[in-house]
């Protein structure tokens, strides 16, 4: 008997999924925008996290509820501050590809201790990201609720 242990295929499983299946879709808001709304679009739209664009859609930054928090604990008017002075720019955004192994993503979302990354694909030869989804936190507990629920039938 040389069967595999259910821990080796847990890991094979798990090691077959990819990005693409868990994402979420990405909120963006333009590098002009105020902080004033980047806060009203993370409460309509429901999000922990935004990638700010330019204006041909290339990611040029990420805001997390903390930056824009820390930019409210300030005196100036929040109409006042562009996002693109306080977001986590470009080249320090982690990103992922859709193809790329949740396992991977899980492991950056931990190494960088941030909740999400956006899923991009590369436009023109190195000149930028565009933004195609998000993965968050979230989406990679959703996969453990699945693998639980398999492992019971
Ligand atoms: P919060 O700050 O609300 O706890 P995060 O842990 O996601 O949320 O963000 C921590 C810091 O890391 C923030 O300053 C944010 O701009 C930055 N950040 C978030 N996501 C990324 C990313 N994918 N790449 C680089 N920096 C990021």
């Amino acid at each position: 008997y040389t069967g595999k242990s259910g821990t080796q295929l847990l890991a094979e499983k798990v090691k077959h999924i990819t990005v693409k299946h868990y994402q979420s879709r990405p909120v963006v808001v333009q590098e002009a925008a105020s902080v004033y709304d980047a806060i009203c679009t993370m409460f309509l739209e429901d999000v922990g996290s935004l990638f700010v664009v330019d204006k041909q859609a290339t990611l040029v930054g990420v805001l997390s509820r903390k930056d824009l928090l820390r930019a409210s604990l300030g005196k100036q008017s929040l109409e006042s501050i562009p996002v693109s002075i306080i977001m986590t720019r470009m080249p320090n955004i982690t990103v992922c590809k859709a193809d790329d192994l949740i396992t991977e993503v899980a492991k950056k979302l931990i190494d960088k201790q941030i909740d999400s990354l956006p899923i991009v694909t590369e436009v023109d030869y190195g000149s930028g990201f565009e933004v195609t989804g998000r993965i968050t936190k979230t989406n990679i507990t959703a996969l453990l609720v699945d693998l639980a629920n398999d492992e019971m039938i």
